[in-house]
């Protein structure tokens, strides 16, 4: 294995409660329901936990509530070998939870409730920041207070380390933010709110793409589902092609390609070869079913052409 650096994952731990039906209620109607599924999920986990089975050395920075989701999303960390050392419990606080209903058609309705998650606070994350080699990449979403990221983003960029965002939920971001990080990787949603360029087309990626360039980010990459992901830097501007598949379920490919994206920078590999490696791991996310039970292993990434 090449040499690697350690991964510092910061963001949301959720427990999604799924209930599948023929149809979504509609206000004031009950629905009964088929299918209960109750599956680990928030943006920060299920990129740490990609990053894990892909290798990563990653420690998670988070927060939940004394409660039983807490406690089961800490083990589910632990048996990924993830390192929970600044995985905070929140006193007062639930575990993040997101309530999600599908019918017949695959069609949703979710609605987040996420409680510690709001309280990860920037004293949470300065141990973790602290301990960190100087070599480490740091990977940051949008599902922890603002206010909790621009502090990561900032101490990170006076320690020299190389900080990921994936915007998303799509926001607006302060610019000076953007001039401190290495890499940013909004989809075409989270592309068009930062730059007000509506992507649709290769020509308009490429144009939100040197937009975020313009407005200081190092590196960008807005990913294109099926297309794959383009990526735009000092010396490269093109589309890295997704290995075409049968898609059953996008749910976290977006998060996969993060996670995968962490590692593979963390092990040295250059930013191009390292977003094909985040296409290929992400394509086998969209075969299967799920969100961190669709996240694969190494070997199945490794085991494909690249
Ligand atoms: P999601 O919200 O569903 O997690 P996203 O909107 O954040 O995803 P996408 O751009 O849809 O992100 O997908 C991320 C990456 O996953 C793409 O760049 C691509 O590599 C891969 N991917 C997504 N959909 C497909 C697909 N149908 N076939 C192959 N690869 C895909």
């Amino acid at each position: 294995m090449a040499q690697q650096n350690a991964i510092l994952v910061i963001g949301s731990s959720n427990t999604d409660m799924v209930v599948k039906s023929q149809k979504l209620p509609a206000p004031g109607e009950t629905v009964i329901g088929g299918k209960f599924l109750m599956n680990p999920g928030g943006k920060g986990a299920n990129q740490a936990v990609t990053a894990a089975r892909l290798g990563g050395a990653v420690t998670f920075v988070a927060k939940v509530g004394n409660d039983v989701f807490g406690k089961q999303a800490v083990q589910q960390f632990q048996r990924e070998k993830i390192n929970v050392r600044y995985v905070v419990t929140d006193g007062e606080y639930a575990s993040g939870v997101a309530l999600i209903n599908v019918d017949a058609q695959g069609e949703n309705c979710i609605s987040v409730a996420p409680g510690s998650n709001s309280r990860l606070k920037p004293s949470d994350v300065e141990p973790a920041l602290d301990s960190i080699g100087d070599s480490a990449f740091v990977l940051l979403q949008l599902e922890i207070p603002l206010e909790t990221v621009a502090y990561a983003i900032r101490r990170c960029s006076e320690k020299g380390l190389r900080v990921l965002l994936n915007p998303a939920p799509a926001q607006a971001l302060p610019t000076d933010l953007l001039a401190s990080l290495y890499l940013i990787t909004p989809n075409e949603t989270e592309a068009e709110r930062l730059t007000g360029i509506r992507v649709t087309t290769l020509a308009t990626a490429e144009q939100a793409a040197q937009k975020l360039r313009e407005m200081g980010v190092a590196n960008a990459i807005i990913t294109l589902g099926a297309k794959g992901a383009y990526l735009c830097t000092e010396s490269v501007s093109k589309l890295i092609p997704a290995p075409p598949v049968t898609a059953t379920d996008t749910t976290a490919a977006g998060d996969c390609f993060n996670g995968s994206l962490a590692v593979a920078l963390a092990e040295n590999q250059p930013l191009e070869q390292a977003v094909a490696f985040a296409c290929k791991a992400a394509s086998i996310s969209v075969t299967r079913m799920g969100a961190q039970s669709s996240i694969p292993y190494r070997r199945e990434v490794d085991g494909l052409p690249l």
